[in-house]
């Protein structure tokens, strides 16, 4: 006889989600000590893509980065920038969404590009940032 209520379990719940509790871990240490040991795992890990990223200028830091404090599409833009990856015209040609990778004076868009395009204000990556938030 069923009552006509049935209790699942978290482990039940969604069948294609997994718990948050399934993935936890008991920490042997400070949540800030244990925060900057996985960050330096991961970091580590990445092998040459750090390289690439440190020539940037970006490197490990336990801070957030600058520009946090933007609206959303400002700060995503910045982190495209900052790492040289996003909707650039190179980018959406190689995808096919476009078959066009010219900027407006026909060179080639890069992510490289973005950032000296004679479009955008050079000034500060953050108004270069404003200017492209809604295009890559
Ligand atoms: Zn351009």
């Amino acid at each position: 006889m069923t009552t006509g209520t049935h209790s699942m379990s978290t482990h039940e719940r969604l069948s294609s989600r997994s718990s948050f509790l399934d993935t936890t871990e008991v920490l042997d240490t400070t949540p800030t000590d244990a925060r900057i040991t996985e960050w330096q795992n991961q970091w580590n890990s990445l092998g040459s893509q750090t390289t690439q990223w440190m020539e940037r200028g970006i490197t490990p830091d336990e801070c957030l980065a600058t520009g946090q404090d933007q609206p959303w599409a400002v700060c995503k833009t910045l982190n495209r920038l900052r790492v040289g990856e996003g909707r650039c015209k190179v980018s959406m040609k190689k995808w096919k969404i476009t078959t066009s990778d010219a900027c407006v004076y026909g060179e080639s868009q890069t992510m490289e590009h973005i950032m000296r395009c004679s479009q955008a204000p050079q000034c500060t990556k953050l108004a270069c940032a404003n200017h492209w938030k809604d295009v890559i």
